[in-house]
């Protein structure tokens, strides 16, 4: 039998968090197969203010405990991260896992996890009393660790609305499509703007426990035209090759360098 607490409102659940050591539990997905004995749990599935998605001009707010349906669903996520939430598992497991799920179980194969770091978006945390917002890169410390504390919950994660509508490229590559936890993925968004880009990220789960960006390396793409970047390739692919890591997993690290370059190499070709 699963013990805890199902609060109706957000402060209600702050205020059971600030005194026990509950566990907060959104869909369950990640937290069904861990099997931790004993624990109390903080239902969160129950609570308005958590499931709402909205526009603040320029923020789209996505409430931690909206599911990956609700967001397939709605008009105001963008298509970067559609694509990603849709290659997530199957439906029933859609139809329960929640964004904050995603963020909160700390894994660095996390499927919308990866496009907030390609975007980067920030996460909303709260406790009685206090409000932190901090950039997603920097919440998800490692594959095990993120910045909350214990007396917090995920509230929102917001998305820079700038890149919202903004061009892009997500490829993930895993053994089976749909049902396959990420062994290789990556995402970017980019800006053109009067014939040169104008912002550039990419974002890579590679295995190693992180998401790899490399700000110095995108820095070099700013003011090029797209046609000066394909001349460029080999320079570019030299410079990631060069900074990104890879981890042995249930893939080689050999295989996983292979498949990370050529979706790097596709990527400068879409531009
Ligand atoms: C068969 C299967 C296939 C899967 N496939 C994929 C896949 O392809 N891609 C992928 O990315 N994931 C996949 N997952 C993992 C999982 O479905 C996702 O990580 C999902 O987003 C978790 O959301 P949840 O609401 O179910 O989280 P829960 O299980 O409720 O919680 C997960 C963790 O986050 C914490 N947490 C939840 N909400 C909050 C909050 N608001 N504040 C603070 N902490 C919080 C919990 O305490 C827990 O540590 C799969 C899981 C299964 C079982």
């Amino acid at each position: 039998m699963v013990n805890g607490y199902s609060p109706k409102s957000l402060q209600q659940a702050l205020l059971i968090r600030s005194k026990e050591a509950v566990i907060p539990y959104a869909g369950g997905t990640d937290l069904m197969v861990q099997n931790k004995k004993g624990a109390v749990y903080l239902f969160l599935n129950k609570i308005d203010e958590l499931r709402q998605i909205t526009d603040d001009g320029e923020y789209i707010r996505i409430g931690a405990a909206v599911t990956f349906t609700e967001g397939l669903k709605s008009d105001l996520i963008p298509q970067i991260m559609k694509e990603a939430v849709s290659r997530i598992a199957a439906p029933a497991i859609r139809n329960a896992g929640t964004f904050g799920g995603n963020l909160g179980n700390a894994s660095d194969k996390a499927d919308s996890v990866l496009i907030e770091v390609a975007m980067g978006a920030k996460v909303r945390l709260l406790s009685v009393g206090r409000e932190r917002i901090m950039p997603v890169e920097e919440f998800f410390i490692k594959r095990g660790n993120t910045a909350l504390a214990d007396d917090e919950i995920i509230a929102e994660i917001l998305l820079p609305k700038d890149k919202c509508s903004a061009p892009f490229y997500y490829k993930k590559v895993g053994g089976r499509n749909a049902l396959a936890i990420s062994r290789v993925a990556l995402a970017g968004v980019y800006e053109i703007k009067d014939g040169v880009i104008a912002s550039f990220s990419a974002a890579a789960i590679a295995g190693g426990g992180v998401f790899q960006r490399y700000p110095e390396i995108e820095a070099g793409f700013i003011g090029k035209t797209a046609d000066e970047i394909k001349a460029n390739k080999s320079e570019y692919l030299k410079a990631y090759s060069e900074k990104l890591t890879f981890a042995r997993g249930r893939v080689s690290a050999e295989y996983r360098k292979t498949v990370i370059m050529n979706l790097i190499g596709d990527y400068i070709d879409t531009l």
